[in-house]
């Protein structure tokens, strides 16, 4: 794709202009050439969109349900009309295989549709009054203005996450993407300021700023009519960010980092359960915090188990992400590959042994990037597979004795967002799946996202909930109004 291909004008205010700050050049992680440079928004920039920002929710709030329904259902229309181009801007700028970008602009897509049914049908209450001449009504306004700070693994669909709900709720929404990932971002952008003018809605409802990380964050959170922050990223900038919005007691929704168990008992249909850790596990080569990290099986199956994966993964095929064929294409960037490289050595230092792949491979014309689909067997919890997560196409497998033991190991992290348990036994599966002190179970189901679900995790990895109807009420403040009615 050439420069021209892409827009780089952020939005503020409801004007889509160039950045007035330093520039940033995006790479294609599986080629490494330059694909666009993005002119970042200065602070001064940053301040005026929070002023926006905050005045657009106000015009937001005046905005009828269906006005809002409007303006989120035709968002989710027309990023599946652009279908084909979002996917490839998507894939150029993070190496993520063409068929599954695809699958994101429509899981992105159905985050709109799913806003704006939960906002139609959402309903306030008016519980029963003790005394006979009192009334309740439980109102629901829009918490008003509020920011967001988006990952690079899912550049279209953490926007679309946060952002349907809020503008569904009546809130406006400034959303700071990821530096790695700017480009899918702004082609959203475009296509907001588009829709926003053909259906009559506040054009600055949205904003979006690219730049400089802490510099927008600052000016943001500190920005009195900001009222929450909503962020998906590693759990280290998650507390940064819980402490900034400490001092204003600002509502917070921290998505951060996960560590998942992915377990399989010995009465578990093993190809199915194959299938559904090749659906985890190398789902964008690992690279999403529900990723399982940790493979705990029972001892008696274990090697059978590996056996199959071991020939399944062996299919996969590795190489340039923009092949509809590809199941395997580059990591992020030179740090996600160092990373994955540490785990490994530091696994086979301690006793683990390599059953398949456990270095790079070099694809023809493209960067060095990537990372060869790896089994490492014999792990143990203390390995640093086993106590962060490797983000990388790595399987770590350990073994249990027992289904406490499986618990124990499972539970044994400092994060909690999703677990995965692999059963055909129906009494096994409910006891297991509420026992993992986690928010997502995949109950012998590897891809456990949906729209409809409220996402999110627990200890470690985060507060706050995203999805469903759950999702709406993020962005949601109760009041109520207590009456007296003569009689
Ligand atoms: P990852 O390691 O997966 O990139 P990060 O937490 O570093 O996760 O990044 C997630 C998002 O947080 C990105 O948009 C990034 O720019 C942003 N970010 C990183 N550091 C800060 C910070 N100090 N303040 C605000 N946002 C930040």
């Amino acid at each position: 794709m050439k420069q021209t291909d892409f827009s780089v004008r952020q939005l503020i205010h409801g004007r889509l202009s160039l950045g007035d700050g330093p520039v940033l050049r995006v790479q294609n992680p599986a080629t490494g050439e330059q694909l666009a440079e993005v002119p970042t928004a200065s602070a001064a920039t940053a301040r005026l969109a929070a002023e926006a920002n905050g005045a657009a929710a106000a015009e937001m709030r005046a905005l009828s349900v269906a006005g809002r329904v409007a303006l989120v259902r035709a968002l989710g229309g027309a990023v599946r009309a652009d279908r084909e181009r979002l996917a490839a801007i998507l894939t150029a700028e993070s190496g993520k295989p063409i068929a599954e970008s695809v699958g994101e602009v429509e899981y992105a897509a159905s985050f709109f549709d799913n806003a704006a049914s939960a906002a139609e049908m959402a309903a306030g209450e008016v519980p029963a009054a003790r005394a006979a001449d009192r009334r309740i009504l439980v109102l629901r306004e829009p918490v008003g203005a509020t920011f967001a700070i988006t990952p690079w693994n899912f550049p279209l669909a953490m926007i679309a996450r946060k952002l349907a709900p809020a503008l569904a709720a009546g809130c406006s929404q400034a959303v700071k993407p990821s530096e790695e990932t700017p480009l899918t971002a702004l082609a959203f952008t475009a296509l907001f300021e588009r829709v926003a003018r053909e259906v009559g809605a506040p054009p600055a409802a949205f904003s979006c700023l690219v730049g400089d990380a802490a510099t927008i964050a600052c000016a943001l959170i500190e920005h009195p009519s900001t009222r929450k922050l909503t962020f998906t990223g590693s759990t280290e900038v998650g507390r940064i960010l819980a402490a900034q919005c400490a001092p204003r007691l600002m509502r917070t929704a921290l998505e951060l980092g996960g560590n998942a168990p992915f377990l399989v008992f010995a009465d578990a249909d093993l190809d199915r359960a194959v299938e559904q850790a090749v659906l985890t596990k190398f789902r964008f080569m690992g690279q999403t915090c529900i990723s399982a990290n940790r493979f705990l099986l029972d001892a008696g199956i274990a090697g059978e188990f590996l056996a199959r994966l071991e020939w399944r993964m062996r299919a996969l095929a590795v190489g340039d992400p923009r092949d509809e064929r590809t199941r395997v294409g580059p990591l992020i960037n030179d740090d996600a590959i160092a990373k994955v490289e540490r785990h490994v050595a530091n696994a086979v230092a301690g006793g683990a042994r390599v059953r398949i792949g456990g270095a790079r491979v070099k694809v023809a014309g493209l960067a060095d990037r990537f990372y060869a689909p790896t089994i490492l067997e014999g792990c143990t919890p203390s390995m640093a597979c086993a106590c962060e997560e490797t983000f990388g196409p790595v399987v770590a497998a350990m073994t249990f004795a027992s289904e406490r033991e499986a618990i124990e190991l499972a539970n044994g992290v400092a994060s909690g967002l999703a677990g995965y348990v692999m059963t055909q036994d129906a009494d096994r599966l409910m006891r297991v799946a509420e026992a993992l002190d986690c928010g997502v179970v995949g109950a012998n189901d590897g891809a456990p996202s949906a729209a409809e679900a409220p996402f999110g995790g627990r200890k470690d990895s985060g507060l706050g909930r995203e999805g469903g109807a759950h999702g709406l009420d993020a962005y949601v403040d109760l009041k109520y109004v207590s009456m007296r009615v003569r009689g």
